[in-house]
Formats: structure tokens, C-alpha cells, sequence
């Protein structure tokens, strides 16, 4: 009996979220008695795989063979459905990613699974299985029980953080699926690349700026004060749609969903799409001249003024702190 871990990687290197869902595995192994199995798909190396071993895999199935460049939900789902019935796998994790999000209803429907998506925590009772996940866009959480053989979970990022690795070596097996790549259905058209230094989704501290920054060159003050800080910069929906900003910044219900230590809201009202998408940040920091804008009711501080004032000053406190 396993738990089966989609270790999703980026470009040849696994993702923090990756990291996270292993810890998460792990700790839920030990009450289920069961093995962890990451399951990679795609060319990665193998010192990279070992990698997987530290944060709690006993085995890594490595499915390196065929065409695996393009994502295609239905060729990956049927890939990871193989794996679970090759590792006797009794709950299947993916990350709360963009793909991680796509995967698991399919392969739930696959597997005639109980799919629950946005986990923040260890389940509270194993069987039946019961989990407590987000709902209303971060606005409340449900206790859902999942009753079928096998579990589709997605983890919320950053929830459950990532353990301290420790020394293991992984048993790496190459794995060849039965898939067959003419099934494809998807064609990527197009793909806009992050242009960041930083994975938005993975970095612990975000800066973001919203309409209130009225322009893009305005930005420039939000890119110094990521930079120092070496966060990653993010931005409302309605500054990607201006074209202040790149669309992948964008974060919120339609955007991305982050969960950062730190994040600074600079010019953003707080509207609920977009909070969304930033309310599991562990401290949340507002910047708005608006005292009653909504932000602040999720913000742990707030600073009422203008950002032409507040973000200067803060980057010098924070330089005269350094120099000391
Ligand atoms: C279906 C749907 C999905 C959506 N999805 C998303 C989403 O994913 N993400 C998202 O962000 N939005 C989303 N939206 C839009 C959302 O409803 C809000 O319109 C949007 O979040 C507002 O962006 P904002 O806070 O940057 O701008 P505004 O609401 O215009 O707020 C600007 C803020 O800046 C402050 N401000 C102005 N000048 C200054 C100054 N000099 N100094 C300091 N503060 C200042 C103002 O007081 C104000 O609070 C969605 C909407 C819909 C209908």
C-alpha cells in the first residue's frame, strides 16, 4: 500500500510545492502505515530525483521515456493513474498548482476516487478519511469525508510547510506507462514564461501593487522594495489587464493562488476575488490611503497613507536597519 506523490517539476527542477506535498505524505504514511511513492514525470536528473528522497520518498518512478514536454492533462492523467495501480497506491497527492489543479479531477474520475481539492491540514480521521479544506475562496473552511478506496487530494500551497531533508536515498525505477501520446488533445499555442527571477508560488516573500499604483512606471518602487526584500513581485487583476504588470503576477480567484510568509499589498482594495488568492499568507501587510478599504480587514498590519510616501520610507527603514 503507497501514497503516490505527482512531484511536479519546472523546467528539470522540482518545485517547493513538491517538497511540501512529501513532507505532507510522509506524516500521513506514518498513520496509514504506507509507502511514499513521487512519481516524476518528464526529463529530470537523477540527482535531482534523489532529491525527492530527502523530504520522504522511499521510491521515485521516473517517467522519463516519450514525449512529455507539453503538458496534456489527459496524457499525464493517464499516466498517474497507471502509477497508482503499479504502487497499490491508496491516495494520490498533487500540489494546489495550476497543474496539480487540472490532474486530479481527472485522474479522480479515472479512478472513481473521491477527490478533495485545497487540503490545508493532516487529515483528522483516516477511515473513512476526513479532511479539512478551504471554501468561498478562502473565506471558510469544510470537513469533508471521503469514503471510496482511493483518495484524490490537492494540498493548499504552503499550508503544511516543507520538513528539514534529511539523508535518504530513493530507489529510482524508470517507469514506462501503456499511455499512448496520439491521444493528446491539447496543442500549446502559446507560453508566456514567468519573467521574474522569483517562482511567484514559491516565494515566501510577495510584494504587490494594485490600481492605486495608477501606472506602470509607478512600479518601479514596488521592484525596488521586492528586490531588497528578495520577494517576488505581484499585482491585481485589473494592473495585468491595464498591461502595467505581465498576467502571470496576477494573483486572486483567476490568477494565482499564493500563500507567502510575508505579503505587502500596496494599492490594492482587498476585493474578495483577490484575496482569494492571498488570504493563507501568514502575515499580510496593507498600504492604502483609504482607512476603510476592505484590505485591512485581512490585513495583520496596515499602513493608512500614500504609497508615494509609505514605500519610500520603508525601504530607507529597512536599509538603516541593514547598515547597523
Ligand atoms: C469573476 C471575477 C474574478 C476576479 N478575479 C480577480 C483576481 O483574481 N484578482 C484580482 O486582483 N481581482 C480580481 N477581480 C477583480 C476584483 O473584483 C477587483 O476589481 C480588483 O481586485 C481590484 O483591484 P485593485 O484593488 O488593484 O483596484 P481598486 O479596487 O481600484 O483599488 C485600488 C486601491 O488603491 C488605493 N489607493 C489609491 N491611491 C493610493 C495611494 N496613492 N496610496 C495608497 N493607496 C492608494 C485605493 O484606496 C483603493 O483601495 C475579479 C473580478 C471578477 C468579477
Amino acid at each position: 500500500m503507497s501514497i503516490l506523490v505527482y512531484a511536479e517539476n519546472r523546467e528539470g527542477l522540482f518545485k517547493k510545492a513538491t517538497f511540501e506535498l512529501l513532507s505532507f505524505a510522509q506524516a500521513m504514511a506514518r498513520e496509514m502505515n504506507a509507502e511514499v511513492v513521487a512519481l516524476s514525470v518528464g526529463k529530470v536528473a537523477q540527482s535531482e530525483l534523489g532529491k525527492l528522497g530527502k523530504y520522504g520518498a522511499s521510491k521515485v518512478l521516473d517517467v522519463s521515456e516519450g514525449d512529455f514536454t507539453l503538458f496534456d492533462n489527459r496524457l499525464y492523467a493517464q499516466t498517474v493513474t497507471a502509477a497508482v495501480a503499479h504502487v497499490d497506491a491508496r491516495v494520490v497527492l498533487f500540489p494546489g498548482s495550476i497543474a496539480g489543479t487540472a490532474l486530479a479531477p481527472n485522474v479522480a474520475a479515472r479512478l472513481k476516487a473521491g477527490l478533495v481539492s485545497g487540503v490545508v491540514e493532516l487529515p483528522s480521521a483516516y477511515e473513512p478519511m476526513e479532511v479539512r479544506k478551504i471554501v468561498f475562496t478562502g473565506k471558510a473552511f469544510a470537513r469533508v469525508k471521503i469514503n471510496t478506496p482511493i483518495k484524490v487530494l490537492t494540498l493548499s500551497q504552503n499550508s503544511f510547510g516543507v520538513t528539514e531533508p534529511v539523508e535518504n536515498t530513493p530507489a529510482i525505477e524508470a517507469f514506462t506507462p501503456a499511455v499512448d501520446a496520439t491521444t493528446a488533445k491539447n496543442k500549446l499555442a502559446e507560453v508566456n514564461k514567468q519573467t521574474g527571477k522569483l517562482l511567484l508560488t514559491d516565494a515566501e516573500v510577495v510584494v504587490a501593487g494594485g490600481r492605486g499604483l495608477k501606472s506602470a512606471e509607478n512600479f518601479t518602487m514596488i521592484e525596488e522594495l521586492a528586490e531588497l526584500l528578495g520577494a517576488a513581485v505581484a499585482c491585481s487583476r485589473p494592473v495585468s489587464d491595464e498591461g502595467w504588470r505581465p498576467h502571470d503576477e496576477h494573483v486572486g480567484q483567476t490568477g494565482k493562488i499564493i500563500a507567502p510568509v510575508l505579503y505587502i499589498a500596496c494599492g490594492i482594495s482587498g476585493a474578495i476575488q483577490h484575496v482569494g488568492g492571498i488570504s493563507s499568507s501568514k502575515h499580510i501587510v496593507a498600504i492604502n490611503n483609504d482607512k476603510d478599504a476592505p484590505i485591512f480587514e485581512v490585513a495583520d498590519y496596515g499602513v493608512v497613507g500614500d504609497y508615494k510616501t509609505v514605500i519610500p520610507d520603508l525601504i530607507n527603514a529597512i536599509k538603516e536597519v541593514r547598515s547597523r
